[in-house]
């Protein structure tokens, strides 16, 4: 089956930081892939830029070996990969300095959507984005793409934010956040506001608890300069998992347009309440012997969470005594990001005592495999008598949409949705800062009070705390497998 692809217009996209890593992994692989799709338009270029000096040979060596690395061998064709060369070009340009800007200008075409992808350390967005105006190469309806962090606390956010905001309109800046690039988070949506079978029971009157997971099996790897001075906290609760939490437990909007989902999702966050410092749980990942996060990131004094795990509450009518419990951390036992909705207990049993029911569960998995799995009870098969049993009603969806099917990776879609101008799934200014406001005392807090985080073993499911954390309100994680 060939996806449906909705054509975008024809652009010139800028990739600062075009030799990174994020750039070899996802977003140049993702535009070959949007290419061999059909979705990028004939004359549409894609202009490479990083300090280094290269030629057009070079970069084109460099983008082959990205290809050769991360798309499948079916897709790396060499007279398909010869053609998307054709779009591409390199500048060397120094987006915090002043060499090249004149040559990436003379590039520029006036009849085109130009976007900028900013894939270069958060401290160069700013310089870059003043440049980008200085030589008058964005243009007002020009957008650019701000990766992550964006911002360490809500001080640092809102300075990024204003610096931003003296050469952009909020309507041209993209935040992204790549779990809401993820298909089964937008069918999270099309679940929840498609059908009429869940939303009724969407509330807190018939969802007894949420689970959301995000365990990864790597350790920090080379990242550990930044990780040991951001932490799971900043790292994944301020973006990814409260992203999550916020469409879970946002109300619908009057329609799928950026600003209304937008509005639904700061309500959320700002009816978050407080919390408590026995709703959390920071642990760090210690073996003797074996991989330990203080040895991995060079630090043996560091007192950063390389796991975390908390219960929030959303002070409003719909979820008021409804927890949600978030829980994410590296070194775990299996990678795997899952949204879990348990269901309350019927009323009334009309089969008994003996026959224990198992809480129906809506579970929404992000990776791998994406998809959707809802447990419900049905009566054992066979003669026994009326015996009940939970079941599984799973949905994968590269199996249920057929053979062939290729659910794009969230950077492909994203990429598109910026070339389209629609901003539904990328974060507000407002939305990132009223996380850092929810963040900012949590953390404040711990260094008050020196807090040390848990040890736990790597390959395990966190630390010990953790499982106490719901175990105390009479529940348990679902497993991490
Ligand atoms: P990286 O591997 O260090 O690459 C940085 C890129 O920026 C290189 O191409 C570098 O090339 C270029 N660069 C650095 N300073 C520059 C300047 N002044 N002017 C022009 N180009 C410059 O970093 P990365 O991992 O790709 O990350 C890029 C951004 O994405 C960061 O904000 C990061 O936090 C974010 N991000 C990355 C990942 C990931 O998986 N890698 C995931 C999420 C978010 P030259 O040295 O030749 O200039």
């Amino acid at each position: 089956m060939v996806s449906r692809v909705i054509p975008v217009d024809c652009f010139d996209l800028v990739v600062f930081g075009a030799t990174g890593d994020l750039a070899r992994r996802k977003i140049l692989p993702g535009l070959y892939r949007r290419w061999l799709d059909g979705q990028i338009p004939e004359g549409a270029r894609i202009i490479g830029a990083a300090r280094s000096a290269m030629g057009a040979d070079e970069f084109h060596a460099f983008v082959r070996e990205a290809l050769s690395e991360f798309v499948t061998a079916a897709e790396f064709d060499d007279a398909r990969l010869a053609a998307f060369m054709d779009m591409l070009a390199y500048v060397a340009i120094d987006a915090a300095g002043d060499t090249g800007w004149t040559v990436l200008g003379g590039l520029m075409r006036d009849d085109v959507v130009r976007a900028f992808y900013f894939s270069v350390a958060p401290a160069v967005f700013g310089p870059l984005a003043e440049r980008l105006h200085l030589h008058g190469i964005a243009t007002a309806d020009s957008r650019i793409v701000v990766e992550k962090p964006f911002g360490h606390d809500l001080t640092s956010a809102r300075k990024l934010n204003r610096m931003l905001a003296a050469h952009f309109d909020e309507s041209q800046i993209y935040r992204i956040d790549h779990y809401l690039g993820k298909e089964t988070v937008q069918n999270l949506m099309a679940v929840r506001f498609a059908n009429i079978l869940f939303e009724p029971l969407w509330n807190a009157q018939f969802i007894d608890h949420v689970e959301i997971t995000v365990a990864e099996t790597v350790g920090v790897g080379g990242r550990g300069g930044y990780y040991d001075r951001s932490g799971a906290m900043r790292d994944m609760v301020q973006n990814h998992l409260m992203q999550l939490l916020c469409l879970i437990a946002m109300e619908p909007p009057n329609r799928f347009d950026p600003d209304a989902m937008r509005d639904e999702k700061l309500k959320v966050i700002r009816a978050l309440d407080p919390v408590a410092p026995a709703d959390v749980v920071r642990g760090q990942y210690a073996s003797n012997g074996g991989a330990s996060y203080v040895d991995e990131v060079g630090n043996p004094d560091s007192r950063t969470e390389s796991f975390i795990a908390m219960k929030v509450h959303v002070s409003n009518w719909r979820w008021k005594g409804t927890p949600f419990y978030l829980r994410t951390g590296k070194r775990l036992r299996t990678r795997v990001s899952e949204i879990a909705i348990a269901f309350k207990e019927p009323p009334h049993s009309i089969f008994g005592e003996a026959e224990r029911w198992k809480e129906n569960v809506l579970v929404i998995r992000l990776q791998p495999d994406e998809g959707m799995d809802l447990r419900v009870m049905i009566k054992e098969p066979g003669p026994g008598g009326m015996r009940l049993k939970d079941v599984a009603l799973d949905m994968s969806f590269a199996e249920a949409l057929g053979d062939g099917v290729q659910i794009p990776d969230a950077y492909e879609r994203l990429i598109m949705d910026v070339i389209r101008g629609n901003q539904t799934l990328f974060m507000r200014s407002d939305e990132v800062e009223a996380a850092w406001a929810w963040v900012d005392p949590i953390i404040a807090d711990w260094e008050k009070r020196a807090d040390v985080p848990r040890p736990y073993d790597p390959g395990s499911s966190g630390p010990e705390d953790a499982l106490m954390l719901m175990h105390r309100d009479g529940r348990r994680w679902r497993e991490v497998k």
